[in-house]
């Protein structure tokens, strides 16, 4: 069970720093580096500065 939240209500929260940017990206097109914004595979940024694999990859390390 993640945690599910509105998409604007989040980015709203967490508009400076998401915290799943404490975790790498595990998408091979993007691998963005803890305490950096994800990309698309054309640099540019996505919404909310994370993939949905990255929340979800660090949903799973809450919740190891
Ligand atoms: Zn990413």
């Amino acid at each position: 069970m993640g945690a599910q939240m509105p998409a604007d209500l989040r980015a709203t929260l967490n508009r400076q720093h998401p915290p799943e940017w404490a975790v790498a990206c595990p998408l091979p097109y993007c691998q963005a580096k803890p305490g950096t914004p994800c990309r698309s595979p054309r640099r540019r940024p996505v919404p909310l500065g994370v993939h949905p694999s990255r929340a979800d990859h660090y949903a799973a390390t809450l919740a190891a």
